[in-house]
């Protein structure tokens, strides 16, 4: 038997932050993954670091908090980040009065711009349609998730955390109505607080409480080039829509994305209209994709949180929910935390680690906003994250 202050479950980027959280508030923390680190949607997603714009016009709280946590990641992660601006490009198809609506709205939650003639535009990057009318700039970036996941968790690991990859959490040890520990294998470690960082997966992991956490798994399409085809992250400029948008990555271009509900984010179908779909969306705005060669194409499962629902996931809320399973279900010593985005998941990991801490008595305060991360290079080395990259990217 081992045991520790919080076990913390799924080593995604939101497991990793809460545990770089904790630790470096002095809270002894053990992180357990199944697989290896950003072995779910933290590995495959996208590639985009929110400027918040694609939210602006319909969520303004998930753009407010896309900002304020893109200025932090370029201050504590900036080797795991590429700047390379993003424009929202206006064609003649695209709705007139859409590019000054979103101007507007970046205005009312801080997202600086820039408006562009599409000459202008045209001279930025190459590589868009002679076609194109106008285009706004946004703090758009790129970033690298696994040499994100790797730093932050070489930083809770510098700080005394404990990281088992190759570790699946069995079941969860439940004594009267309190979580009091997690099954592994053939061993129990108990803790005094479990937080479920499980993303697609937390549904089962609150299961394990008899907690019901309502979840909807989305799966997301990407799309990779042989070639880089443009050096911008380049969005569509239109209201959020399936094949908006092309992120840069090393020398490749990644056209995403799309959504479609999945029963069971381990196994689920993949279709060839999502490829198909992405390039016809894509190839109007950067003609060159007509001609690109496709690499692969590769899936993401969304963790949607069911409850913020409002019809097509492309509509739902990507902001994040914490939920204290003692005030929500009268179940103790567990806390989830679902939703949210990579680009936003140092906030959602300070508001988990608030709630813990708050929990245990514990009167620290996070300093993970101010705290440089270690190097990226070194860390993806030291968890040996290199062979999913390939399985992405290359
Ligand atoms: C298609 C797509 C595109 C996206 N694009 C972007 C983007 O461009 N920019 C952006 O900011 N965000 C993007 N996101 C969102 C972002 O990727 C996610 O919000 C974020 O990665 C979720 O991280 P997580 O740690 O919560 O979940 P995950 O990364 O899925 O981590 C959960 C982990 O829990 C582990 N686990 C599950 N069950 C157990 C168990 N029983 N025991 C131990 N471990 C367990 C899993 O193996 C997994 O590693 C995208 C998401 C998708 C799907």
């Amino acid at each position: 038997m081992h045991e520790t202050g919080v076990v913390v479950v799924g080593g995604g980027v939101t497991g990793v932050g809460v545990a770089r959280d904790l630790a470096r508030r002095g809270v002894d923390v053990t992180l357990l993954e199944r697989g290896e680190l950003a072995a779910g949607a933290s590995g495959s997603m996208h590639g985009l670091l929110h400027s918040g714009a694609r939210y602006a016009v319909e969520d303004a709280q998930s753009a407010r908090s896309c900002i304020t946590e893109n200025r932090v990641l370029r201050e504590i992660a900036a080797d795991c980040i590429e700047d390379t601006g993003g424009l929202f490009v206006s064609l003649p198809s695209d709705p007139d009065d859409y590019l000054d609506r979103l101007d507007a709205a970046c205005a009312d939650v801080g997202i600086e711009t820039e408006r562009l003639t599409g000459a202008e535009a045209r001279e930025r990057e190459p590589g868009l349609a002679p076609a194109t009318e106008a285009a706004l700039a946004v703090p758009d970036g790129a970033i690298d998730p696994m040499a994100l996941v790797a730093a932050t968790a070489a930083d809770a690991e510098a700080h005394g955390a404990v990281i088992h990859q190759q570790t699946p959490v069995a079941d969860l040890v439940v004594e009267d109505t309190s979580v009091v520990g997690v099954e592994v294998g053939e061993k129990t470690i108990r803790a005094d607080h479990v937080v479920n960082a499980a993303g697609a997966w937390a549904d089962r992991v609150a299961a394990l409480a008899g907690v019901d956490i309502e979840m909807r798994a989305s799966r997301g399409a990407m799309s990779v080039t042989t070639g880089r085809h443009a050096d911008t992250v380049v969005n569509r400029c239109r209201p959020k829509s399936s094949g908006d948008i092309v992120v840069p990555s090393d020398g490749h271009s990644i056209l995403g994305t799309t959504d479609v509900t999945v029963e069971n984010p381990d196994s689920f179908a993949t279709e060839e209209w999502e490829t198909e779909l992405l390039f016809e969306e894509l190839t109007p705005v950067l003609p060159a994709l007509a001609d690109a060669e496709l690499s692969h194409t590769y899936w993401g499962v969304r963790p949607l949180y069911e409850p913020q629902a409002t019809g097509d996931s492309v509509g739902f809320s990507r902001d994040y929910s914490v939920l204290d399973h003692a005030e929500r279900d009268g179940v103790a010593g567990l806390t989830s935390a679902v939703g949210g985005k990579l680009t936003t998941h140092r906030a959602m990991a300070e508001s988990v680690s608030d709630a813990v801490c708050d929990r245990l008595g514990v009167d620290a305060e996070s300093d993970t906003a101010d705290a440089p991360l270690p190097d990226a290079a070194a860390a993806m080395k030291k968890y040996d994250l290199d062979s999913l990259v390939t399985r992405t990217r290359a």
